[in-house]
């Protein structure tokens, strides 16, 4: 027997014609370089979507055809993340943070054909230029108003080339819609591909209730950049849903976010933790000055959520969700909601899973593996965190010999360390390369950092294994102290003491002006390790 349903495939010119049958009025807000606001309509945005997708068929695009962007969060971007697809094309975010020769190494990796890139981000172009030989043309969108200088294309004339003659062509869920490159926290950018299939079925992930929950009474703001796992797959899933988008273009500051908010009456957003403690500090020193929508729901993920900071936010009556991903896992994998029942537990007990990064998302599997096979889930025996499912990649693009990513029974070894408890929730203790080997027994930075940071007087702490001639490495703690406040680290090691087992404890605490980090706000522990390479044991 034969199921009998049609076999329609998962492709984005549905998602497209969808918002424009259903929320022509739905509104797009975007920040401009001036800090003005640019506002249209999900009308205007199909429209403009279509023709950027008529002038790139217009200008040679082939199907499968890379198009490279450098943009801030904005309507053009958002544009493009619709355009090029529906044209044939692959959108490639690019990461305007990473070091011009990175991108221009992801760029000819990538194989893009051409580029969009925003008018104020032009110089970053000019110093890669000569490097991309293979890219033939540099459409430019020209935010400040002002001309485009010669040699490249002025994206808004580029769009008056469109005729109003576009047809989709003929589209299979599973041809690439996407591609982004890992960011290179632990080696070298690594590209994956996305499908219309894996986006369209991760969007409907990302609209789950028990997930971020996005709907069409939502007013949602993604702080997250769009060249950051294209904005963690939230701008499909807004478009999907009918949900009216703000973005904050090039101001990604508490004062500029907060004023957004406040402006448009924002009611979810989602960023890396690093934004948030930002946005903390801001309230914390005017907690009266901005009327935002109580309860806004703010997606945390990139790095560990500290409790403390989910906490903190409960008193502004803002709710932190905690989630976890990558951008092999589109990068929606799990999501720290509470089950029913958890919610009778005491306050302590439910803000400890809070800050645990959560259940996995149906369509997505997890296990935790130590050397012994799989882990119980007991919430406390640490594995290697390993997940299948219907938005995990499988490959890397154009890297053959990089498999060893992938077991041979088809689960993609993400590189965390976690345990999972009873209830199914993933807790991350480190990256594997994180992980601090005392004595033939592994500490968890991630704990330690939290603990930290629940300290009043502490702002960030980040802490890393150190070489020791007896213990094989120790953990030293890098902390920065909120302004204004002093403290000691015999006082800061007693805070922790009665947290931790004696052998956990920071050997070294070292106070410091600031943690490096990457171009994605997270800690960037080589180079602390580097720095802190040959310190002196007491
Ligand atoms: P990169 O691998 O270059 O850092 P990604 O953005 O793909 O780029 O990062 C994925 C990694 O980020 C995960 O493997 C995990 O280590 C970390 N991560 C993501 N979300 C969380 C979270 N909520 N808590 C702790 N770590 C997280």
């Amino acid at each position: 027997m034969q199921g009998t349903m049609m076999n329609f495939p998962l492709t984005l010119p549905h998602m497209l014609e969808r918002a424009s049958k259903l929320f022509p009025k739905v509104e797009v807000v975007s920040r401009m370089p001036d800090k003005s606001l640019h506002r249209y309509t999900y009308a205007d945005f199909y429209k403009r979507s279509k023709a950027l997708a008529e002038a790139l068929q217009k200008l040679g695009l082939k199907k499968g055809d890379r198009v490279g962007t450098l943009m801030w969060n904005h309507y053009a971007h958002l544009e493009a993340y619709f355009g090029v697809p529906i044209a044939g094309g692959v959108l490639h975010t690019l990461n305007l943070r990473l070091h011009p020769t990175d991108i221009a190494y992801i760029i000819n990796h990538g194989g893009d054909r051409f580029l969009i890139v925003d008018d104020v981000l032009l110089k970053l172009v000019l110093a890669i230029r000569e490097h991309i030989p293979n890219v033939e043309e540099i459409i430019v969108v020209p935010l400040t108003g002002q001309p485009v200088p010669e040699g490249f294309m002025d994206y808004e004339q580029f769009l008056d080339t469109a005729e109003g003659h576009f047809r989709y062509p003929e589209l299979d869920e599973n041809d690439p819609l996407g591609m982004c490159y890992t960011s290179g926290t632990t080696g070298r950018p690594k590209g994956v591909v996305y499908t219309h299939r894996s986006t369209i079925l991760h969007s409907f992930g990302i609209a789950l209730p028990d997930a971020l929950s996005l709907s069409m009474h939502d007013v949602f703001t993604p702080v997250v950049p769009m060249f950051h796992v294209n904005a963690w797959g939230l701008p499909y899933a807004a478009v999907m849903t009918g949900t009216k988008q703000v973005h904050p273009g090039p101001y990604l500051d508490a004062e500029n976010l907060l004023d957004l908010y406040e402006r448009e009456q924002v009611t979810a957003t989602a960023g890396v933790p690093t934004i948030w403690l930002g946005i903390l500090q801001a309230l914390e020193k005017e907690p009266d000055r901005w009327k935002l929508v109580p309860g806004m729901r703010m997606v945390v993920g990139g790095s560990a959520a500290p409790e403390s900071m989910i906490r903190a936010f409960d008193k502004f009556n803002l709710r932190v969700i905690h989630a976890w991903g990558m951008t092999e896992t589109s990068p929606l994998g799990t999501v720290s909601l509470l089950k029913p029942h958890l919610l009778e537990l005491d306050e302590d007990a439910q803000y400890a899973y809070r800050a645990k990064q959560g259940l996995p998302v149906p369509l997505v599997e997890v296990r935790a593996m130590t050397d012994e096979g799989e882990a119980p889930w007991d919430g406390k025996t640490m594995g290697e965190l390993q997940v299948r499912g219907a938005w995990v990649a499988s490959s890397y693009y154009n890297l053959p010999s990089e498999t060893d990513k992938w077991t041979e029974d088809g689960w993609f070894r993400t590189g965390d360390v976690v345990t999972i408890d009873a209830e199914g929730y993933v807790k991350i203790t480190d990256r594997t390369k994180d992980l601090i080997k005392s004595g033939g027994e592994w500490i968890s930075s991630q704990d330690l950092e939290n603990a930290l940071m629940s300290h009043p007087a502490v702002a960030e702490a980040a802490v890393i294994a150190v070489p020791h001639p007896k213990w094989a490495e120790r953990p030293l703690a890098a902390v920065v102290l909120r302004e204004g406040e002093e403290l000691t680290a015999d006082e800061l090691r007693a805070y922790l003491e009665p947290k931790f087992a004696k052998w956990w404890l920071p050997d070294a605490i070292v106070f410091v002006d600031e943690i490096p980090r990457t171009s994605t706000g997270k800690f960037m522990k080589a180079k602390l390790r580097e720095q802190f390479k040959d310190w002196k044991w007491e």
